[in-house]
């Protein structure tokens, strides 16, 4: 039965892939739709189809001219037409989705197209076409969930129009190792793009790995346990393993047709060990490598090229996209050579079909095959390697499976084996088919077991379930609440106004030197000092405070309130002995750490040591963190100092200061001042816990926080201080 995940907490699901699962067919006798029998379509079909979820995608070139009567049929289908012009589908689909992600994704370099700017134009602007379409629809409530490479900005677009919509993405390819994804000209757009829904999910956990990790060495994000945090929003990364309709191809496998079929297909080969394999005829299937390791089998062992026969089904694809066709000449000049070389005047050892066949033809290819080699060169799952496995009912039939294939973490049973190693191929092949029949039962009952335990709609289903557990995300835009109190605010008198600085007052940079206020800041708080007390309280030193703001008649409070200077002519004074006793010892252990950790550097400031490793190899940072604070913890004075894990920083400061100490202080000779606090970060959540029941408590971005209200960014919180000097 159609159902939504496992319980009630979401109304709609949003389906959204490149394609719909349906064609529209003009014809003489009126328009007709033609259904897929696709992977996307049979996966997602126990989500789809019950009246409570939406499809949105490209219905084909006749989607572009919708009658009304295509109109009626989408609508009664559950699908919303999204038109591709036949110039973006060149730019945007073959052009960027499959001449640069596709091969970027699948390790190929040499064929992704680096210099496809024009291309990347279109697949952003039909992002953007994808996210419009969807936001129109979008009701709160809806979840949505996004398919696949050509659409990897569609989550952060639509999060831009529906702050608070429950957004899952998932990636049907590989995400490549992150030295092979850093080469993408379009590398933070494509992260930044992915990082806009609330699950982001993969075929294998290495595929999760890759992406977190990317995001962590590209976009300085940290991962804890499979969430990644952006400014504060949790993304959940994780592995989905895909699965088929096992019971179905066991079904369709026992049927007479199926049976008759296959055994006709043997009785044209009798005695014959028949070798299949069915790919579409794309270049990371690996047919070349394949038909070489049949060569090097055949050239070291002559004698079997009378025992073989390999049925090589080739599905046409993408035939527009030059690197295929290149691909496919190779393929029927290699075919050609290993038959002009072994085969017989009567008899070819390899035969290439380069066609797509009907699912009883496919089902009897599978059923007929006593070795089926899936060897890509790189596949995000591989689905033929489970179809085979389920089709064969009776334990029979050897499967020899690429590692590289996602398929391949799951189907421990088959023989696993490097494609780019020619040898290994050739011994693995030749291993198939001299394998002795019990192990190839052994094997092909447990292939069967796991083909049937991770079926099809247990993925969806848990994919939509992991959605609709994942926090609806708070909403960031400044509110109607927060226009009315900052009202408030702007006839109170007096007024006290509390600004952290790093990621309120200015946005976070890489170096925190180059982080200096502008003109445009110094101008805000200038008019704001006319009509308010104003306290900038941050984590930085008394010197960089000094040199920024030295001249503004504000309140300065370094080191997080260690250090208070409360006039522009005032001196600064510490609310603890500095430094403190600690220091001095602590910082050799730190020296030691960032000496051997590339990337990193230690911040020593009056009464604290930071440990800043944002340039760091994620996993090399980790290593080190949890060394340091086992030499932390284990520090005789332990207890006189505070250990704070902050955005890639670790910082150690004295016990019983934090930004809130200097609240009370402020407020004692003002006590019934009007109160304003902005800040970003979790240093900033101690000053809004000293603040009286009063104040308006500004958060910075989504993390979780005690404020009342929040802003999205920077450029907000100046446009809020420049508000409440606006004259009424
Ligand atoms: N397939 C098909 N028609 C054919 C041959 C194969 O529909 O003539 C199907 C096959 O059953 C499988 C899919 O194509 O479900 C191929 O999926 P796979 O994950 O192996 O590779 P992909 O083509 O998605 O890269």
């Amino acid at each position: 039965m159609a159902r939504l995940g496992t319980n009630t907490k979401v109304n709609r699901l949003l389906l959204v892939s490149n394609r719909l699962p349906i064609t529209l067919i003009p014809g003489a006798d009126g328009p007709a739709i033609e259904r897929s029998t696709g992977g996307l379509a049979t996966a997602l079909s126990s989500v789809h189809g019950d009246g409570r979820s939406l499809w949105f995608g490209w219905p084909g070139p006749a989607g572009n001219d919708l009658t009304p009567e295509f109109t009626a049929l989408l609508a009664e289908q559950h699908t919303v037409p999204v038109e591709i012009s036949a110039a973006e589908v060149k730019a945007y689909y073959e052009g960027f989705s499959n001449g640069v992600l596709w091969p970027l994704c699948h390790y190929l370099l040499d064929k992704v197209r680096l210099d496809a700017h024009e291309d990347w134009e279109a697949y952003r602007l039909v992002n953007e076409r994808f996210a419009e379409r969807i936001a129109r629809e979008w009701k709160p409530g809806d979840a949505v969930w996004v398919h696949d490479y050509q659409l990897a900005l569609v989550p952060a677009l639509l999060r831009q129009r529906c702050p608070e919509a429950r957004i899952g993405f998932f990636l049907h390819v590989p995400f490549p190792a992150p030295e092979i994804f850093r080469i993408l000209p379009w590398r933070t757009e494509v992260l930044r793009g992915i990082l806009g829904a609330d699950v982001v999910g993969f075929h294998t956990a290495q595929y999760a790995f890759h992406f977190a990790y990317a995001c962590s060495q590209l976009l300085g994000l940290e991962l804890a346990g499979d969430v990644l945090r952006d400014d504060g929003r949790p993304v959940r990364v994780a592995a989905f393993p895909i699965g088929i309709d096992a019971e179905a191809f066991a079904t369709r496998a026992a049927s007479e047709e199926v049976q008759r079929r296959a055994a006709e297909l043997r009785a044209g080969i009798p005695e014959r060990t028949l070798l299949v394999a069915v790919d579409r005829l794309d270049y990371t299937k690996g047919l070349p490598r394949r038909l070489l390791a049949l060569e090097r089998l055949l050239t070291q062992r002559p004698e079997l090229r009378d025992k073989l026969h390999f049925i090589q089904l080739a599905v046409p694809t993408r035939e527009n996209v030059d690197a295929y066709a290149d691909y496919r000449r190779t393929v029927n000049e290699l075919v050609s050579r290993v038959n002009g070389r072994f085969g017989t005047p009567t008899r070819n050892v390899v035969h290439l079909l380069h066609r797509s066949v009907d699912p009883v033809e496919l089902s009897a290819l599978y059923v007929a095959a006593d070795v089926m080699l899936v060897t890509p060169l790189r596949d995000g799952m591989n689905l033929v390697a489970k179809e085979y496995a389920a089709s064969r009912i009776d334990d029979s039939g050897v499967l020899v499976l690429s590692e590289f294939a996602g398929a391949a973490t799951e189907l421990h049973e088959a023989l696993h084996v490097n494609p780019y190693d020619l040898d290994a191929l050739a011994s693995a092949i030749l291993r198939a088919i001299e394998m002795p029949g019990d192990e190839r039962a052994l094997r092909m009952a447990g292939l069967r077991r796991s083909v049937h335990g991770g079926s099809v709609h247990r993925w969806a289903r848990s994919f939509v379930t992991s959605l609709e557990e994942s926090p609806i995300p708070p909403a960031i835009a400044p509110t109607r609440a927060l226009e009315e109190a900052a009202q408030a605010l702007r006839d109170a008198e007096p007024l006290v106004a509390f600004l952290d600085y790093d990621g309120t007052l200015v946005d976070f940079s890489t170096s925190p030197r180059t982080a200096t206020p502008d003109r445009e800041l110094l101008r805000v708080l200038e008019r704001l000092a006319k009509r308010a007390t104003v306290h900038v309280v941050s984590g930085r030193s008394r010197e960089s405070l000094e040199d920024f703001f030295g001249s503004l008649p504000i309140g300065l409070h370094a080191e997080h309130g260690l250090w208070s200077r409360k006039t522009p002519h005032s001196p600064w004074t510490a609310r603890l002995p500095v430094p403190p006793t600690w220091l001095a010892p602590l910082r050799e252990v730190f020296e030691g750490i960032v000496r051997r950790t590339d990337g990193a550097f230690l911040e020593e400031k009056s009464g604290a040591l930071a440990f800043h490793y944002r340039s760091t190899e994620p996993q090399l940072a980790q290593r080190r963190l949890g060394e340091l604070r086992l030499a932390l913890a284990a520090h005789p004075a332990s207890s006189e100092f505070d250990v704070l894990p902050g955005a890639r920083v670790l910082e150690v400061r004295q016990r019983g200061i934090h930004k809130g100490v200097v609240v009370p202080e402020v407020l004692a000779a003002l006590p019934s001042a009007a109160v304003i606090a902005i800040g970003d970060d979790l240093t900033d959540e101690a000053l809004f816990g000293a603040l009286p029941e009063r104040a308006v408590a500004v958060r910075v971005g989504r993390g979780q926080s005690i404020a009342r209200f929040r802003v999205p960014g920077v450029r907000e919180v100046r446009a809020l201080l420049a508000s409440l000097t606006e004259t009424t």
